[in-house]
């Protein structure tokens, strides 16, 4: 029997966005198994959600209410903070008597460090920076980017190994529904047996602040984030004046702008970046790569300008302007111009 597993994101004792898109990732290749190519001999694969924690009862509960799904806690004593070491130890045992064929975890700074161990602990084939999947007459096909992210490959598996993919966050839609019927909570105790002379490896023992993180950016209730669209370094200081007009503002800005050396690297939104959770964060002339959602995929309200009606950026907005950007803005200057403050 095919099993799902989806591995939780958890970080500092809360569920982070990407488990729900692990999860609708996981919902698509059951369907893909299930409905889009049935083919002779395939069964339907079933769903585990995975939670490891140190108190792994409430996540549990919460995400299998918003997803539906059967979730496992996997409680493991004293694991205060995240280590690779504790993780593939307990998730390699956890998970050995599953017997999954595929596994999904999450291409974060936490999935990307865990995940190859955990592969070569379960002798998984692994697929890493997953972006988009597809099935087709012979079945899963993965999609990841090469060549400095500008092109796609599709990558087929061929193995009876377990599979596991670690999917970009922000590549996939999240799956939360309000009213699911909850799915079943199982806590299963695990325990972290040091190997090298019975002490762990390693040792994590804070997470620090990065040094120039901007807290203007993280503190913003409205970001003005600026994109390549833009076009030269000289037309940011009309996003600099645009953000102005909104109070408790910052400017954002994708990583090329900083990489061109246009706007220094605490403006960087994205996986590489500072993630930030602004009430507005207004996209102007950026694409809206995987990269770049990973850092602001927690915006309550995206507002993107872009000339392209297919950029991605739309997929992830709840307003959507085709438009060309500094024109856009310019023309709103202008209006604001005309009115007089009351
Ligand atoms: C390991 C790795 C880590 C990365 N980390 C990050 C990260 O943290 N943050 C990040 O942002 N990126 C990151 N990237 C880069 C990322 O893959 C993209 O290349 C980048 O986000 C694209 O930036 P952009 O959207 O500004 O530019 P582009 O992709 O070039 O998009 C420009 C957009 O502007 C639109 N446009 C052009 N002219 C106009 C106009 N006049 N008016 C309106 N719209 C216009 C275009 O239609 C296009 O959609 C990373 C890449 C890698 C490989």
């Amino acid at each position: 029997m095919k099993k799902i597993l989806v591995i939780a994101e958890i970080f500092q004792g809360r569920v982070r966005q990407v488990t729900w898109e692990l999860a609708a990732t996981a919902r698509e290749i059951q369907t893909g198994f299930s409905e889009k190519q049935p083919l002779p001999g395939i069964q339907i694969p079933s769903i585990t959600i995975i939670v490891p924690s140190n108190n792994p009862k409430p996540l549990a509960k919460k995400i299998a209410e918003q997803t539906g799904m059967d979730v496992i806690g996997l409680l493991i004593p004293g694991l205060k903070i995240y280590t690779s070491e504790i993780y593939i130890t307990c998730l390699g045992q956890g998970i050995r008597k599953l017997d999954p064929s595929h596994i999904l975890v999450a291409h974060t700074s936490q999935g990307r460090d865990f995940a190859p161990g955990l592969s070569l602990e379960l002798d998984a084939v692994a697929i890493p920076s997953v972006n988009g999947i597809r099935f087709d007459k012979k079945g899963l096909i993965c999609l990841r980017p090469v060549f400095d992210n500008t092109k796609n490959m599709l990558v087929r598996p061929v193995s009876d190994r377990p599979l596991l993919l670690t999917l970009m966050p922000g590549a996939f839609k999240p799956d939360i529904q309000k009213n699911r019927k909850p799915g079943c909570v199982d806590i299963q105790m695990s325990s972290f047996k040091p190997v090298a002379g019975g002490k762990p490896c390693i040792h994590h023992r804070q997470i620090l602040k990065r040094p120039g993180e901007n807290q203007a950016l993280k503190a913003a209730k409205i970001i003005v984030a600026a994109g390549r669209g833009l076009g030269e370094k000289e037309n940011l200081q009309l996003i600099f004046t645009f953000a102005k007009h909104f109070s408790s503002s910052a400017v954002g800005a994708s990583r090329p702008l900083v990489d061109m050396g246009w706007i220094g690297y605490e403006h960087q939104v994205g996986i590489t970046g500072a993630s930030v959770a602004p009430d507005v964060y207004i996209a102007c002339g950026i694409s809206g790569s995987s990269q770049h959602i990973a850092g602001m995929e927690n915006a309550k309200f995206v507002i993107s300008i872009n000339k392209n009606p297919a950029a991605p950026i739309f997929r992830h907005s709840d307003i959507c302007i085709t438009e060309d950007v500094l024109e856009f803005i310019q023309i709103f200057l202008n209006l604001i111009d005309t009115i007089e403050p009351v």
